[in-house]
């Protein structure tokens, strides 16, 4: 076994949305000699046709990819921006929030997946920079003295003095590390899907709390709305086996006709929730980002954007500090910066899911109050907001202006 004769510095496995901003990211920022492993060959971007998969994207992420030179790039594909949220809940009670009462031009962006990860991949492509390793995946890791081996499905190996696992919330290099997560199903499915509705949608993100979970309609291009209506696992399931139109009239009845009937839908596709949270993020040649790290309700929409602060957080710290990029002490800092902060969020996201994910009339009276008066406290809605758009906290350079 030797450690000397190492391939690359950094071996990022799973090229979604964080991975391939931490690729970007470290291309910047450091000298280092990158790889970017993943399983499935890069997203193409359809001509026509939504993405199933969506994300609300905060203020802070949108100056990471302008800042990492992809905001262009995806704003030429498709990117929504939102200007107002509507939140209300069965039995009354209900919360609104405006862009331009905040002194915004928007709240943020509603950008189907495949739009970011093919920005970026094409960014990478372009760059010719960071080793491209699509269609790929580890099957063996060998300890060395420097770093870490892998072995590929493909039959090539690969020696890195830091091994990054992006490859999302059932990730196959943290299991194989043996590092344990925390956390619990919801019990709930995440159905998502692609409407149009009678009415414009004014650029508008309609979120309403019934018994078993929320229901969101989030603005796309053309008058589209992406859903995004968790519920518990049965009734997920029945309602992607209803037909089309037994469907639209059970959304419809969901979010109360705010946006009129419903003229059609695209594929209904579900994901089962948890709270997943990794016992650590860091080890001597090894890291833990995104999903891979922590997984949360898509109820506040903050999953991805988290991890793409764990992405150039890590980037920040390891090109504060050169030289060996698997080095614990190192790597150490970027687990104590961005633990605590997810922890925060994802304790806010389990309080509001505890909270308004019952059906107690005690409670729900509570809370229709409660959004009644933050909805009149101008300050106290300004700092809810602040934060869900990720203005707030100890964020990396690439997320500040
Ligand atoms: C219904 C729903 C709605 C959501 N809405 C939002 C939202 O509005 N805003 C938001 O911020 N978040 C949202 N999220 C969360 C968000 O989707 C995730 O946080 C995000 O996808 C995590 O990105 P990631 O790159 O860490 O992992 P993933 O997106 O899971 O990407 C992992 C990548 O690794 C690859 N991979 C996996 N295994 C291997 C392997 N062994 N070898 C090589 N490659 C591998 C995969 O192919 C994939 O490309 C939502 C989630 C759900 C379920």
């Amino acid at each position: 076994m030797s450690g000397d004769r190492l391939d690359l510095d950094v071996l990022i496995v799973g090229g979604g949305m964080v991975g391939a901003t931490l690729a970007l990211a470290l291309s910047r920022q450091t000298d280092f000699r990158i790889g970017l492993m993943e399983s499935r060959p890069p997203a193409d971007l359809p001509q026509q046709g939504f993405d199933l998969r969506v994300s609300a994207i905060t203020r802070a992420s949108e100056r990471i990819f302008r800042h990492l030179d992809v905001w262009e790039s995806m704003l030429s594909m498709r990117v929504s921006p939102y200007s107002r949220m509507r939140v209300w809940q069965e039995g009354g009670g209900s919360i609104g929030f405006d862009a331009q009462s905040l002194g915004e031009p928007n709240l943020g962006h509603i950008v189907e997946n495949r739009v970011i990860v093919h920005a970026l991949w094409q960014a990478l492509i372009g760059q010719g920079v960071v080793e491209l390793l699509a269609g790929k995946s580890p099957i063996q890791y060998l300890p060395l003295t420097t770093g870490i081996e892998i072995e590929t499905d493909r039959g090539d190996s690969f020696r890195t003095a830091l091994l990054v696992a992006a490859d999302g919330a059932d990730s196959s290099v943290r299991s194989a590390m043996g590092i344990g997560v925390k956390g619990r199903s919801y019990g709930q499915k995440g159905l998502v899907s692609t409407v149009r509705p009678e009415m414009h949608h004014e650029h508008t993100a309609y979120q309403r709390f019934l018994p078993g979970g929320p229901v969101a309609l989030l603005p796309l291009t053309d008058g589209h709305c992406s859903v995004v209506w968790s519920l518990p696992e049965e009734s997920a399931d029945a309602l992607l086996a209803m037909d089309e139109a037994e469907f639209l009239l059970r959304l419809e009845a969901a979010v109360e006709g705010r946006l009129g009937a419903f003229a059609a839908a695209g594929p209904r596709a579900a994901f089962p929730l948890r709270l997943q949270h990794a016992d650590h993020y860091v080890e001597a040649n090894l890291a833990l980002v995104g999903d891979a790290a922590h997984s949360i309700h898509p109820l506040a929409g903050q999953g991805v954007n988290l991890g793409l602060l764990d992405a150039v957080a890590l980037a920040q710290v390891l090109a504060e500090h050169p030289g060996d990029a698997g080095r614990f002490g190192t790597l150490r800092r970027y687990e104590r910066w961005r633990k605590g902060e997810n922890l925060l969020m994802m304790s806010a996201m389990d309080g509001f899911q505890r909270l308004f994910g019952n059906d107690v009339s005690v409670l729900r009276n509570l809370r229709g109050s409660g959004l009644a008066i933050v909805d009149r406290v101008t300050p106290l809605k300004s700092v809810l907001m602040r934060r869900a758009m990720g203005l707030e906290g100890d964020l990396p350079h690439l997320a500040r202006e």
